[in-house]
């Protein structure tokens, strides 16, 4: 993975995302009083945290997460998605796990495929409205092991991001799909952050918990 042009630092308080790179340090003070008046929600804990730059280990999922960390961006289609996805998972030595809305890309399908027969543990959540356009890349993926969970449990199961050992975290508005490849405007981030990977899997693994298992004959 090539490293970003800056390190962006994330303040992370349930959905919410922000940058600040690098070259903005010196407004990073004004910027974050300002994030804190734009989202309520975003508590005091980790405006102050941001601001003394403190670090704190293994926080639980409610807490902030303050990480620094190298990103890779891809913008799509100008560049291709499937491409950093495959260096991505290709890069796999024991994990991923994948969550999707739109899976429908057969591309991501064979290089989930490819890293379970090497080896890797894959297992995938999908969102179950889209269980019959998904067919195609579901059965490339029962067919080479991989388990894939569908969850029920809300409207829509819109998540879109893989986690890879432990250490990656891929996501954005990019859906594993032909027209997220090659027609939509969609971005991807690609962040190496082990902080962040375990709260993302602490989210992947609570969707796990009350999604079922796709088994027998896809629809
Ligand atoms: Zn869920």
């Amino acid at each position: 993975m090539r490293a970003a042009a800056f390190s962006p630092v994330f303040i992370i308080e349930s959905s919410f995302v922000i940058f600040a790179p690098d070259s903005l340090a010196p407004l990073n003070r004004m910027l974050k009083l300002k994030i804190r008046s734009c989202f309520s929600g975003l508590s005091a804990l980790a405006v102050a945290l941001a601001m003394t730059g403190s670090a704190f280990a293994a926080p639980a999922p409610s807490e902030p997460v303050l990480v620094t960390a190298p990103v890779r961006v891809v913008f799509s289609p100008e560049e291709s998605g499937v491409k950093a996805i495959g260096e991505l998972v290709g890069r796999a030595q024991k994990e991923v796990r994948l969550s999707a809305f739109h899976f429908k890309s057969k591309a991501v399908a064979e290089i989930l495929a490819a890293a379970k027969n090497r080896g890797v543990d894959v297992q995938v959540i999908i969102d179950p409205k889209n269980l019959t356009s998904t067919k195609c890349t579901a059965q490339i993926l029962t067919q080479a092991g991989i388990p894939v969970y569908v969850d029920s449990e809300h409207r829509t199961a819109h998540n879109k991001y893989i986690i890879v050992d432990e250490r990656y975290v891929e996501t954005g508005s990019y859906n594993y799909s032909d027209h997220a490849e090659r027609k939509n405007a969609e971005n991807m981030l690609i962040i190496d952050s082990p902080e962040l990977a375990r709260r993302y899997l602490s989210n992947w693994d609570a969707h796990r918990a009350h999604s079922k298992l796709l088994a027998g004959a896809l629809p």
